[in-house]
This record gives C-alpha cells, structure tokens and sequence, in this order.
C-alpha cells in the first residue's frame, strides 16, 4: 500500500540555517559586481581573481538552474582560499537554495556505507520549493489590548482589525505580540495577517486617521471603519531538502533525527515513493526543484567505489552542483595502485570544471589579516602587522590567521588593548607551526613512538 509523503513543513519552518562561525565567517560572499568581475576586495574576499570569476560565473548557471549534474574541482597549495571561495559561494546563493559542506573523509563510518553517506549528501543538496494555499487576512488595526502585567512567555493579549464587512478579533499569544512589536504595530495601521504562519507585515498607515490618531494618543478606539477585505491567496512557498522529506517520511527515524544529526540508514524504496511523490507536485504545479550545491573538502580522500558512485549520481535527474577541492598534486587513487592527478580517476577528471588558486603575494596576505582582525575584533599594530604578514609567507596563512587570538590572549595578560610584535613573537615560540613540528619530530627520533 502506497505510504502518505508529508513535507512536515509545520515543523521544519521552525528549523532555521545555522550561521556558520569560524575561520571562513569573515565571508560574506564573492566580492564580485553586477559585471561578475571581481572586486580587490570585497564581502570578505581579497585577491584570487580568476577563481572568484569563475565561481561566479558557475553561480550565474546555478541560479538560472543550468548546472544540474555537473562538477567543479578547486586546486592549489594549502591555505589559498579554496574553502573560502565555496563559502562566498554559498553566501550568494540565496536563502532557500541548498549547500552542504562535508570533507571526504566523513563519508568513512561504521554507522553507515560509504554510498549511503555519499546519497544523503546529495539529497540534502537538492531543495524542494513548496506552494501552499494561505488564507490572509488585511486590514485596519482598531484596537490592540496586550496585558502588560505579564512579561515574557506568558503574554496575552486581543487585537481588532475592521475590515470592509466585518470586525475580527485574534487572540493573541507570546509570539504574535512579539510580531507586533517588532514590527511596531499601533491601531490606525494597516496590517497583513498570514493565518498558516502567524506571520505579520505591515502595510502602513490608514491615511484617513493618522492625524486624529497623533492627536488622541496610543489607546484611541477608532469607531469608523476604514477600506480594507479579506483575500484568499495561494502561492505561499517553503523549501525543504530532499534528505528532510526522506527522514521526516522514515519510519524509524522521524523529525526529531534531524536535530541529532544521526538519521541513520533510510530504505531505498521509500526513496523511491519520494521521488514519485515530488514528480507528481511538480506536474501539478505544486513543488519546484531548486538544485544546490555539494561542497566535498578533501576530495582526493575518497576512493575508487566512492568516485564511481559520483560518477553515476552526477548523471541523475535529480543532481545538485558538485564541488572539489584538492590540496594534491599527482596522487595515489584510494583503493588502487594507481597515481593521478588530485588522486581523481581519469574519467571523473574529465567531466569536471578544474579551477585552480595560487599564493598570496604580500599585499593581499596583510589585507586578509586585517580582515581576520577586525572579525575577530583585535587591534594588531601596523609593526605586529608586517611582523604577522611575513610569518604568513614563511609558514601558512592559516598558521599565521590562528596566531592572531593567541597573542591577543598574550596581549590581555600584560594589559594592553592592542598586539604588538613581541606577542606574536611569543605566540610563535609557543605554537609551532608545520615545518618546525617536521624538524622537531625528526630531532625526536628515538624517544617518541613511531
Ligand atoms: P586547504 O587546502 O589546506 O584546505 P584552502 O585552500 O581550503 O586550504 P582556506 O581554508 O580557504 O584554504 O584558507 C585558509 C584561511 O584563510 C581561512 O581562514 C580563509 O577564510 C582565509 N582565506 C583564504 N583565502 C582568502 C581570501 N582570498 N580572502 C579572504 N580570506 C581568505
């Protein structure tokens, strides 16, 4: 017997986008203009023009939902932006588009296969656009009583709105008032209330009163009741992914799994009633799919079954934007005897966009670290700048952008609002960085278990 698909959007309108915080939340986008050509610097983005352009551009195919099975690999030394530019991507996406960020190397565990963890990554990669019917209610404010003895969770209150035929009077809970305040709603305006979600927009004043209402003050009834009716209107959408129709339907997981994150194995079947479900809404006109975008850190972890599996789920109907990156020049393929460029099979190699980033010179490393400092709201003098600048050309930028919260710690312990050279220059003897820890280990030979 054919199972009921929900969406469970009532409960999924609750779930909002984690904002990411970290090493990439400087990134607020591409830095590009309405031309695609990359700005200096911009939304947190500086230098590595040609691979900002071509990210653009591919974004420009996203949008217009052109790049469905296709695939992007950014190449190049450590710590040259790779991350940071799928990031800018993902910030210029837009709200309801999906990305998903994972490295490799978790699609390697006991509680799930390889493929499994590879298809969910994908599902939670392509959104489902949902038009719903609303009933809307608009009209003039006439009263708003909020008992205002009590605070908090426990808010009540009424509020009238007169339209053309009829007087309605809403009951109002905590998270209506507070829709209401945020949105400073006062009797005389005019007030749209979505009735599915509760949700309230203001629409202005009512022109008529505005003048008696400044006279008479906040708690004035008015008695006359202005223009306004009650409309019915559909086209109310939401997008929920693929991967949360897929659970929220699962029988042994439900809604809750995706809170823990831990949705285990879903059957392929229901899979299968899913995706006819979703092609039966979209010829009804009821859903849209908006293909988004896979990000895989550390691409050259995978190995053969996982690149074959690619492969094949790129060519699928239903596939987001796939996008690599790799830190590896010629490398073994995992799970062969093979070498290859970026450790991808020739066959996957070739049907992917390779873009490739290249150093900072010094300039755009000391941008990049103001960048980071006014992030991370630290003061770094211009000396400890050009101190920290160098360190960056000696070791990584990455290496360099963590000493920046360690000596500010250093900087605090002597009472001093701003870093300066000597606490980098301690910083650096406590944290070492790559190729000391090499040279250390090699002096430890003999002592340390290897
Ligand atoms: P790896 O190969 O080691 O994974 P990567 O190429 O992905 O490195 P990122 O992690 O993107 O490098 O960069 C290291 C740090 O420098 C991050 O904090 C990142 O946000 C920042 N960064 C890198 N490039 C830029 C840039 N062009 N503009 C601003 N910040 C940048």
């Amino acid at each position: 017997m054919a199972m009921k698909i929900t969406t469970g959007t009532s409960e999924l309108r609750d779930i909002t986008k984690m904002e990411r915080i970290g090493v990439h939340s400087h990134i607020r986008g591409l830095g590009l203009d309405d031309r695609l050509e990359p700005r200096e610097s911009s939304q947190g983005l500086v230098g590595q023009a040609k691979a900002r352009k071509a990210a653009g551009m591919i974004l420009k195919m996203v949008k217009e939902g052109r790049i469905a099975g296709r695939a992007m690999l950014f190449a190049g030394p450590p710590s040259t932006g790779k991350t940071a530019i799928a990031m800018g991507m993902a910030q210029s996406l837009g709200e309801d588009v999906p990305f998903t960020s994972i490295a490799a190397s978790e699609v390697f565990s006991l509680s799930m296969s390889k493929t499994e963890a590879l298809t969910q990554a994908f599902r939670r990669s392509i959104g489902v656009r949902i038009k719903e019917e609303s009933e809307i209610i608009e009209g003039e404010v006439v009263e708003i009583q909020i008992d205002r003895s009590l605070t908090g969770a426990t808010k009540t209150g009424k509020l009238t709105i007169k339209t053309t035929d009829m007087e309605t009077i809403y009951d109002l809970g905590t998270k209506m008032i507070d829709a209401l305040t945020k949105e400073k709603v006062l009797a005389g305006d005019v007030i749209v209330i979505d009735k599915t979600s509760g949700k309230i927009t203001k629409l202005g004043r009512s022109f008529a009163r505005s003048r008696d209402y400044d006279a008479m003050g906040a708690d004035t009834k008015f008695v006359q009741c202005p223009e306004g009716e009650i409309q019915k209107r559909k086209e109310v959408t939401h997008t929920v992914t693929l991967h949360e129709i897929d659970v929220i339907n699962s029988r042994t997981q439900g809604f809750l799994a995706l809170f823990a994150g831990d949705t285990g194995e879903i059957k392929p079947e229901l899979r299968n009633q899913i995706d006819t479900k979703v092609s039966e809404w979209r010829e009804e006109g009821k859903a849209e799919i908006v293909p988004g975008v896979l990000f895989i850190d550390e691409v050259h972890m995978l190995d053969i079954e996982c690149f074959s599996f690619l492969n094949r789920a790129l060519e699928g109907a239903l596939a987001p934007l796939v996008i690599m990156a790799s830190n590896r020049g010629m490398a073994r393929i995992r799970g062969t005897k093979f070498k290859s460029p970026h450790g991808l099979p020739v066959d996957l190699l070739d049907r992917v966009l390779i873009v490739s980033t290249k150093p900072y010179v010094d300039e755009e490393i000391r941008q990049i670290i103001q960048i980071r400092c006014q992030e991370e709201d630290v003061q770094l003098t211009s000396e400890a700048t050009d101190v920290l600048t160098s360190m960056a050309l000696q070791t990584t930028l990455r290496y360099a952008l963590n000493l920046i919260s360690c000596a500010q710690v250093l900087a605090k312990k002597r009472k001093s609002e701003s870093v300066d050279v000597e606490d980098l220059r301690r910083a650096y003897t406590y944290f070492m960085d790559e190729k000391r820890s090499v040279q250390w280990l090699k002096e430890q030979q003999g002592i340390l278990m290897f």
